[in-house]
């Protein structure tokens, strides 16, 4: 049997390796665009490569997929970050887990996962053809052709798995599949408020952010409001909590061009009552010093706290005892439902994913075949599916890659 595989990236490889693996006499080439594979492997995570995440219950695992969790969850049943862990193990790279979760490998270079996938698929025998930019696959009888510049084999069966690039997602289409259309996620917000900006470097541990306006498709309405840690950046707002929010409404904000309002509690560890008792408190106990001098929570930053101050137009030098029933008020709301306008959409440097593709309804998730053309098989970010910052992402195109990777090694099925 004659394998092809249209992408070398992480779910081409792990699709190839696990196919020639799962079938020994299976000829399996690896047809990749660029000058090298792995390209995206080899910047991730800022170049130590966020493998996985340390999170192994399917369930738990799935929610973390903003689009694709339902069939995700299923997948993830099969091929698990438990299952990378033991798979990165067994070719001699050790991963360690940091503090959030996130798994690294123990060099911290992406290198080394570079390293161990191509040689793991040059030990199960696959071909791996560099500057290969695939133009054209067709079927023809019970043969699919594959065709790039210069040159083309026939196969047997195909596996596309060409990430986001907009000539995958013409093969695809050629072929008879819709194609959701991408839009980013996983971004920063720009923010008009130039004093805001000017804290830049300012990080604070738990805040909450509300995507005031519509539109808001709905499934998207109940992921408006988004924790986390949050870092406030030269143009705007970063972190966890911003990430998160980008990434479950990447479409309602691609539809309203990034812009609109967005409501910032700053000390979301807090609820406003708290916060109110803990003001009348401060009102007694240290009721001769300034406010500028004296912030109700640690956890709110020093810079931070003058700027909340100032917006709520409350001289910093008032003595708690003196700040009037009306300021306590201004002062909460802008603790705690602060808004502010965006102006767009930053980048995130660490990572970056598409959300839409080929939809699932087209794929049938026990083997990653197409429901549209048997014999061709998909994996990773060319489905609609991405998750959460984290590692999520890989893991998505290392299992979707495994699965695809079986089926296509089977000989049982056409
Ligand atoms: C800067 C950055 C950092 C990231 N960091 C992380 C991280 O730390 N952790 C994480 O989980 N996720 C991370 N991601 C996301 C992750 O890299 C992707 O989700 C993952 O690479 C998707 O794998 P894939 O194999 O589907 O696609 P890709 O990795 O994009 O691979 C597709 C391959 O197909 C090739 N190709 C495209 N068209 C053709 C063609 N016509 N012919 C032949 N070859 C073709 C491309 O050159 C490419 O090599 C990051 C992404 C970016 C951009």
């Amino acid at each position: 049997m004659r394998i092809a595989v249209v992408g070398g990236g992480a779910a081409g490889f792990f699709g190839a390796i696990q196919a020639a693996r799962q079938n020994p006499q299976a000829q399996v080439v690896i047809l990749e665009a660029l000058a090298a594979p792995l390209t995206k492997v080899r910047i991730s995570g800022g170049g130590r490569c966020n493998v996985t995440h340390h999170c192994f219950d399917p369930l738990l695992l799935s929610q973390h997929y903003p689009r694709g969790s339902g069939p995700l969850r299923g997948l993830f049943q099969r091929f698990q970050p438990k299952d990378v862990l033991a798979w990165f193990a067994a070719e001699g790279v050790a991963l360690k887990t940091e503090a959030d979760g996130r798994i690294f490998p123990e060099s911290d270079q992406s290198a080394t996962i570079v390293r161990a996938l191509v040689q793991a698929a040059q030990r199960a025998g696959v071909q791996i053809q560099t500057q290969h930019k695939v133009q054209a696959v067709q079927r023809q009888g019970s043969e699919w052709v594959v065709t790039w510049q210069g040159g083309g084999l026939r196969c047997d069966r195909v596996l596309l798995a060409t990430g986001g690039s907009p000539q995958g997602y013409a093969m695809a289409q050629r072929l008879g599949h819709q194609i959701l259309s991408p839009v980013p996620a996983l971004f920063t917000l720009q923010m008009a408020d130039p004093d805001l900006r000017a804290l830049a470097g300012i990080t604070v541990p738990q805040a909450r952010l509300k995507w005031l306006d519509e539109p808001l498709r709905g499934p998207e309405r109940k992921h408006r409001e988004q924790m986390g840690p949050l870092l406030i950046t030269h143009w705007g707002i970063s972190g966890p909590a911003v990430l998160r929010l980008s990434s479950w409404l990447a479409r309602s904000l691609h539809q309203c061009h990034y812009r609109g309002r967005v409501q910032v509690n700053w000390l979301a560890n807090w609820s406003r009552e708290q916060l109110h008792q803990r003001c009348q408190v401060l009102r007694q106990q240290v009721a001769r010093k300034s406010l500028g001098a004296y912030r109700p929570a640690l956890d709110l930053p020093q810079r931070l706290w003058r700027y909340l101050l100032a917006a709520a137009h409350i001289p910093p030098n008032r003595r708690w005892a003196e700040l009037s029933q009306q300021e306590l008020e201004r002062l909460l709301a802008h603790l705690t439902a602060q808004v502010h306008t965006v102006t767009g959409r930053g980048v995130f440097k660490e990572e970056f994913v598409t959300c839409g593709g080929i939809p699932w309804s087209e794929v049938d998730s026990r083997t990653m075949q197409s429901r549209v053309c048997p014999g061709l098989y998909l994996a990773g970010e060319i489905l609609d599916m991405d998750g959460l910052t984290g590692g999520f992402n890989l893991q998505a195109a290392w299992t979707t890659g495994w699965v695809a990777g079986q089926a296509l090694g089977a000989t049982d099925h056409g």
